[in-house]
């Protein structure tokens, strides 16, 4: 709701910058189609403005892993097929399926409680086969898998469901060219030649992320699964950039400054000390911290935009605030700071709070917080 006051902190999200990378998606993805991965609250963006957004783009899926972040978008009336893949037997696989929501098995229980939510709403689940080829993650693996497609076999044959998708994973399409990649592919076309052998006819094979979406065609199949490259953000960060793969950044972090002072030299900063001034200096208090999603890890490192420059996170970073030194820049409470956005202002990228805080942008704008403020532009 509206409150009075400007935010203190605000993540801008720019849902035309989304629209033009998912349709830019699309063309990289030629003949297949678009599923635009929602999960995590569209990574921090918000669930629902972007996948209407996405499917504004030209995305005809959006992913989630959780069933109830694929009711949450149902219940908000968006359209689209919509799968989620990360499933336990506590789930309500009733209202999912009587919601039309696919959903992924990837092990016989799976599929005995898709077949008795399709029982129980008198409607067929429509499942998406997960194999195991490589990730070490969810799926059938090698000596499951006919289990579990005979097991689906056989209850499509009942009328219970259908099985609409087999798919998997990639553990390194952001290494291209990994040998890994090569491997994955075939075990995935060995296990969908399993699955029509038994009768099934899946209409989509999918297995690509962004990486592989954006650097290894051969891994399209019928529809590719994009996420950060959704939100305008590089998977192969250390090989490209956003600009440099058609991309651009659509969240936009800010914070205004809640205090400015100056000190003298050898002043300790933050907890720990870690941080001590070499000189008579400006610090800056910005006020977002960990709780926000500012990494820790990022103490020392992380860069923020003052009127055209960059400064660094001095010493550590606390629950709702850090410091920045800002040398001898001016500056004044209530002055914006940008801690990344899409560069058009020279402000830092979310691949540089990843480098510093060592983590991938995925982890960075997924975790600013619920207390941050999103606006739509
Ligand atoms: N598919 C699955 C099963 C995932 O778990 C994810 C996210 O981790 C994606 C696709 C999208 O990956 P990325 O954000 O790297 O494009």
């Amino acid at each position: 709701g509206q409150q009075a006051g400007t935010p203190h902190a605000q993540a801008r999200i720019d849902l035309a910058a989304i629209r033009a990378n998912v349709s830019r998606l699309c063309d990289t993805a030629g003949s297949a189609e678009v599923m635009a991965v929602v999960k995590a609250d569209a990574y921090g963006h918000g669930a629902v403005p972007v996948a209407r957004a996405a499917l504004a783009g030209g995305a005809t899926w959006l992913g989630v892993a959780g069933m109830r972040e694929a009711l949450a978008l149902r219940a908000a009336g968006v359209p689209g097929r919509l799968l989620a893949w990360l499933l336990t037997p506590g789930d309500d696989w009733s209202a999912a399926v009587s919601a039309g929501v696919e959903l992924s098995a990837g092990a016989p229980w799976a599929v005995r409680a898709a077949v008795r939510a399709a029982q129980a709403v008198d409607r067929p689940a429509l499942l998406h086969l997960e194999a195991e080829t490589g990730l070490g993650r969810g799926g059938a693996a090698a000596g499951d898998w006919q289990t579990l497609v005979d097991s689906a076999a056989s209850a499509e044959a009942a009328g219970y469901l259908r099985v609409v998708g087999v798919w998997s994973h990639l553990a390194r399409a952001d290494e291209p060219g990994h040998p890994s990649c090569a491997r994955q592919l075939e075990t995935f076309r060995h296990a969908a030649g399993i699955a029509r052998r038994a009768g099934l006819a899946p209409d989509v094979l999918h297995l690509s992320n962004s990486a592989a979406t954006l650097t290894l065609p051969e891994a399209h199949f019928d529809l590719v699964r994009p996420g950060l490259a959704v939100y305008g953000l590089s998977p192969v960060p250390d090989l490209a950039g956003p600009s440099e793969l058609g991309l651009r950044p659509a969240m936009t972090l800010t914070a205004r400054l809640a205090s400015v002072k100056r000190v003298p030299a050898g002043q300790g900063v933050s907890y720990g000390h870690r941080y001590r001034t070499a000189r008579e200096t400006t610090l800056g208090l910005v006020p977002l911290g960990y709780a926000d999603g500012v990494p820790r890890h990022a103490s020392q490192a992380g860069p923020v935009l003052l009127a055209g420059r960059q400064h660094s996170v001095a010493g550590t970073v606390c629950m709702d605030q850090f410091v920045v030194d800002l040398g001898d820049a001016s500056a004044a409470p209530g002055d914006e700071v940008v801690l990344f956005g899409p560069g058009d202002r020279g402000e830092p990228g979310a691949a540089d709070w990843a480098r510093a805080a060592h983590t991938i942008s995925h982890e960075i704008v997924t975790r600013i917080g619920a207390r941050v403020p999103r606006t739509y532009t």
